[in-house]
């Protein structure tokens, strides 16, 4: 699994990185980066959680 943002459509709220820091980053002016961080089966019901709570609907979990 891994994270996928779409850039036209994120803001730059800031939720995904201040929910998890483990897997999202910001760039200089507050947008979001992924982290090159493994999410491991365990983890799936969390990182959920945290695709949901884009505003923007600008985050994706996608297998492999
Ligand atoms: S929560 Fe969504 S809109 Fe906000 S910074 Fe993260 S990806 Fe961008």
């Amino acid at each position: 699994m891994h994270f996928k943002i779409d850039t036209d459509l994120c803001v730059g709220h800031g939720r995904c990185y201040t929910l998890a820091s483990q897997w999202f980053d910001c760039d200089d002016v507050g947008y979001a980066e992924v982290k090159d961080v493994a999410i491991g089966d365990d983890e799936r019901a969390h990182a959920e959680d945290v695709a949901a709570a884009c505003p923007e609907g600008a985050i994706s979990l996608l297998q492999g």
